[in-house]
């Protein structure tokens, strides 16, 4: 029997204000335990939380860029429940009326495209942080210190087919959360959590079938395992005539497998009600429109962009807009640098592997466009070669010296010149008769390894276009 597999998102982004959402303290990330709190984010009696403004800018500035309908009308609801990360018994959040509601993202599923849609896009705080860490097994440590930090919770509709749209979905919203500056979604800190509802169904059927929820991954690779395996879980469930029960799962990283929380019967009753706190208001049109438009180009309308200004293929175009920070390297290089394919080669290759072997972001490197650019030219005019300019290139990020200097210093510049060429070329040819006789009796390739031997004597310095010339012109004249 064939099934179809229908999946639904919520994720939880840390937005990155300054200070938290209900008071003044630091949101900074790795400060000691319990040191960046207050009496408000504590819940000590008597105190009144205060809305951050500016996490109310980048919730609607999310909410807009997600194309999402905006709720002028803020309230806030308790969602009360005890549990030891929540000092005050309840989470400030909102309920009925939240934010922004009815929006859309759009995936690229290769050449396909899907619009996933947006339930709703809102506003709460963040918990504190328990950690079951340590030698005593009995007891657990909490940090209140990322209690109060402002919560972005978005929700999709269940919209996504298999794991893999699961997966562009993350990337897409994490690319989009990035180009709006609103967090730094690193999921390693915890700034970006997400939580999957999946269920399956026989294709055609049209009512969704019995759903469990997935939590505790820690990337978005262990998202896609993990609904990867619940789906297999599930339907061998439903081959063998058995009922899936709904259920919280958690995804066990190590085992590669999903474990029972918690079953439906235990699902708490959070008794919302509106927070008296917090005096509900209105937010101006004129605060909403100024938001719209300044919103910044966003990572669907930077590649057709790039696509038709720097005619660049989507596969290219893709590989550098994901990255918000690659995508503006790129076109800082492209204002002084014309040749846009090859630009994007370097920064797809030789830059980024710089990049991933120094586990750092381009814009923590110290190389400017210019200089990269720079570099390129001298290659382009055959200075040096391609293989001598990427040893550069490693040079000018380890040293921050340029291009220039390295090849002087370290002598680099191409051997261009004939004599000194044709020297090393008589040599290669003297040493290696079996080669050049494959060569002339029409072994095109015998000339590869005469022209390493000669790139090897002329330690990767030699023209190779001219080596080859002269080799051909050598062994015909020999
Ligand atoms: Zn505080």
């Amino acid at each position: 029997m064939s099934y179809e597999t229908v999946i639904g998102l919520e994720v939880h982004t840390q937005l990155n204000t300054k200070s938290k959402i209900f008071c003044g303290c630091s949101t900074e990330f790795g400060a000691s335990a319990n040191t960046q709190v207050c009496p408000v984010c504590l819940g000590l009696p008597g105190v009144l939380p205060v809305l951050n403004h500016k996490t109310l800018k980048h919730a609607v500035k999310t909410a807009l860029a997600l194309n999402c309908s905006i709720e002028s009308f803020i309230k806030f609801d308790r969602k009360n429940y005890f549990y030891p990360d929540l000092p005050k018994n309840f989470q400030i959040s909102q309920y009925d009326r939240p934010l922004s509601y009815k929006g859309h993202l759009t995936i690229k599923d290769k050449d396909k495209t899907k619009k996933i849609g947006i339930t709703r896009v809102h506003l709460e705080e963040d918990a504190g942080k328990l950690i079951h860490e340590g030698d005593d097994a009995a007891s657990s440590y909490v940090d209140f210190n990322r209690t109060g930090i402002p919560l972005l919770e978005i929700v999709s509709e269940p919209d996504m087919r298999s794991p893999g749209q699961a997966y562009l979905y993350l990337t897409t919203l994490k690319a989009i959360l990035k180009y709006l500056d609103v967090s730094d979604c690193d999921m390693e800190k915890g700034s970006l959590r997400c939580d999957a509802n999946i269920s399956i169904r026989k294709k055609g059927d049209t009512k969704l079938g019995t759903k469990t929820e997935l939590k505790n991954m820690n990337s978005f690779k262990g998202v896609k395992a993990a609904l990867e395996f619940e789906v297999k879980r599930q339907i061998k469930l439903k081959e063998k005539g058995e009922k899936i029960m709904q259920q919280t799962l958690l995804w066990d990283e190590k085992k590669q497998k999903t474990v029972s929380m918690r079953t439906k019967e235990e699902a708490h009753d959070y008794r919302y009600f509106p927070e008296p706190d917090l005096v509900p208001f209105v937010l101006k049109q004129e605060e909403i429109d100024t938001i719209k438009n300044n919103l910044p180009e966003l990572p669907e309308a930077r590649l057709s962009r790039f696509m038709s200004e720097f005619k660049l293929s989507v596969y290219d175009g893709n590989i550098l807009i994901s990255d918000k920070y690659l995508a503006d390297f790129f076109e800082e290089c492209a204002k002084t640098y014309k040749q846009y394919k090859n630009l994007s080669n370097w920064i797809q290759g030789a830059l980024s592997s710089e990049l991933n072997n120094r586990k750092i972001q381009v814009k923590d490197l110290k190389l400017a466009p210019l200089e990269l650019t720079k570099l390129l030219k001298i290659a382009d005019e055959g200075k040096i070669n391609n293989l001598t300019a990427k040893t550069v290139l490693t040079d000018m990020i380890h040293t921050g010296k340029s291009a220039d200097t390295i090849i002087k210093e370290k002598n680099l510049a191409q051997i261009s010149d004939s004599s000194a060429l044709e020297e090393i070329t008589d040599n290669v040819i003297k040493d290696n008769p079996k080669p050049v006789g494959d060569y002339k009796n029409g072994k095109e390739n015998a000339i590869m390894f005469l022209m390493g031997q000669v790139m090897k004597q002329s330690k990767g310095k030699a023209n190779p276009k001219m080596v080859i010339e002269i080799l051909k012109e050598r062994i015909k004249n020999a």
